[in-house]
Order: C-alpha cells, then structure tokens, then sequence
C-alpha cells in the first residue's frame, strides 16, 4: 500500500520538474490532486482496504498530499514570479517568428542611378563635389558676380559671408575643371539646398550636373545627347523642345521641354493644359567660365546641363506630391 502512494509521489514530482510553465504546473496539479486526481481517488478508495491496513494508508496519503500542494504551490509561485520579472519569457517561443521585411531602393537613388547609368554608357565619368562650398565655387567661379542679379533667384543658406549650402550642382564643373585638362565629360549627382519650402519646393533636393568640353563641340551635340538620354529615361516616341533662356554661366542658354508623359501633348494638370514638361536646363559653358578655370577659349567649346532628379522621378512614376519623397512612409517607398 505505502508502495502505491510512493509510486504516485514520485511520479508527481517527476512530471512537475518536467514543466516551468504556470499553465502546466495547474493542468497537473488538476491531475494528481483534483476531485478526480489520483490521490484524491486514493484516499477514497481507503474504505476498500482490509480494516489494519486502513489508518497507516491514510496517515501516509495525508502526508504525501501534503508535501505535493506544497511543492505544486511552491512551483507555480517561481513561475509566475518570473513572468512578472521577464515578461519575454512568458512568450511562446514555439510561435512562428514576424518576417524582417527587406528594404528597397529609395524612388530618388533608383531615378538618380538611372540618370547616370545612362550617361555613363555615352561615356560620361561621374563626378562629385563638396555639398558646402565657397562663394567662389558656388557663384564667382561661375560669372555670377556679387550683386549679379541671378543672386536672387537662388535662395541661398550662407554658413558665414563666405561659406554657402551649394545652391546647384554647377560647382562641381568648376572643381573637375581646374583639376582636369580637356577634353572633360562628367555627370554629377548630389543633394543641393535653397531656402525656399512649399508644395513644389524643399529646403534640400537632388540634382545632376552634365558638362562636356572638347575641341569643337556644338550645340548639336547638346541636343542630340539631351535627346538620346529623354529617349531612354522615358519613351523613344518623347518629343523634346529648347527654349531659349538665361543662366549667366552658359551662352546661349535653353530650357528643355519634353512632351507631357501623361497626356501625350494633349493638355492635362500636370502639364497645366500646354501638353509641355520642363525638364532640364542647358547652354553651351559661357567663355567667362573656361577664362577662371584657365581653359582656352579658342580652342575648345563645351556644353553644360542640369536636371533635377525629384522632377524627373514624379514624372516617370506619376507621383503627384514632391513631399512623399521625405516622408519615410514605408507604404510609399516599398513600391519601387
Ligand atoms: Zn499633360
């Protein structure tokens, strides 16, 4: 008889130091001391055992429910206690874990690899240059000298009198220049900043600079490399316009108009009904230019252009609000 109470208080004992869960600890606590628990059905079979065998039985069975409350209550405390220290290991760590979803490209970084790609593979090398410049470099270097009025139409952030947040991507030009003999064919991209924020404006956005100086460059080789590149960035049946304009460090200078990619010419909002985009302007590298950077001017021409990769990117994906660039919205960003 004590043997068949030892046997049932082993077995508890074995089975509990098998779990650490609370939920399981009650489960077996249920099983072995429940209305139907086996010890509980013990002791009340203790009225079926011959009559000298019947008070030891029951003394032994007291005891070992005893020690069995004790050691469940006592195991079901030390588990709640740690999951009210560590509430992480209350977690199943059975339960399939959350996918780390993989990030993309930024529209910007795509559209402005896209830009390069493609001048590289009309042989143009890629250039980069300091994001805060001298006034020299940002202005002088490129005949806009103090008080030219073309100052005005580039807000500018000034660090000090001297020191300024590049306003364009032009000062690259200066810097591959005066470091490199002719002939030059460079693309540069990188982030330029004006003081000037609203629906189509922000304080910093993205520019690429082109610029080619050989012997005897035209203004056709202008045009025929700004249409093989509208051609393939957006569809060879685009057509393009120049229209003349001014910037002070190119003569003749020209805005260039695509077709509208959404209407076709047709007129819609986005071209506001005149079925033209500007995209990007352009100009052959005023003599000025070539005179501070010490190239000679009789012998070589060159042509110079900029683009601005926002434009250019809501343009191809159709997004109609600049400011979707900047705000980080995952929902956004993951479609490209
Ligand atoms: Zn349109």
């Amino acid at each position: 008889m004590e043997n068949r109470i030892e046997l049932i208080k082993t077995e508890a004992l074995e089975a509990l130091s098998q779990v650490a869960d609370a939920e399981q600890i009650k489960s077996l606590s249920v099983k072995y001391l429940g209305r139907k628990g086996l010890l509980t059905l013990f002791l009340r079979n203790i009225s079926e055992l011959p009559a000298e065998d019947r008070p030891e039985a029951g003394k032994q069975a007291n005891i070992v429910k005893k020690e069995l409350e004790a050691a469940f209550d006592a195991a079901l405390n030390r588990a709640e206690a740690r999951n009210r220290e560590n509430p992480e290991d209350a977690i199943d760590v059975s339960l399939p874990g959350r996918p780390v979803t993989r990030g993309t490209l930024h529209p910007i970084t795509h559209v402005t690899r896209q830009i390069c790609g493609i001048f590289s593979r009309m042989g143009f090398d890629i250039a980069e240059g300091p994001e805060v410049e001298t006034d020299y470099y940002n202005f002088e270097a490129l005949n806009i000298p103090k008080n030219h009025p073309a100052r005005d139409m580039q807000d500018t952030f000034y660090v000090s009198d001297n020191i300024v947040l590049r306003t364009h991507t032009s000062p690259i030009q200066v810097h591959i220049m005066e470091e490199n003999a002719p002939p030059v064919r460079i693309v540069a991209p990188g982030k330029v900043y004006r003081c000037d924020s609203d629906l189509t404006h922000t304080p910093m956005f993205h520019q690429v600079e082109g610029l080619l100086v050989d012997t005897d460059v035209s203004f056709g080789d202008l045009k025929g490399v700004l249409e093989a590149f509208v051609h393939e960035m957006f569809d060879e049946t685009i057509s393009l316009r120049f229209r003349p304009s001014f910037f002070p460090f190119t003569e003749p200078s020209a805005e260039v108009d695509i077709v509208c990619v959404m209407c076709r010419g047709k007129g819609c909002k986005v071209c506001s009904n005149t079925g033209w985009l500007e995209v990007l302007g352009c100009g052959m590298v005023h003599p000025a230019v070539f005179e501070n950077v010490g190239y000679d001017t009789r012998k070589y021409t060159g042509f110079a252009f900029g683009m601005g990769v926002e434009r250019l990117a809501m343009l191809k994906y159709g997004i109609n609000d600049l400011r979707m660039f900047f705000e980080s919205d995952y929902r956004f960003l993951r479609q490209f």
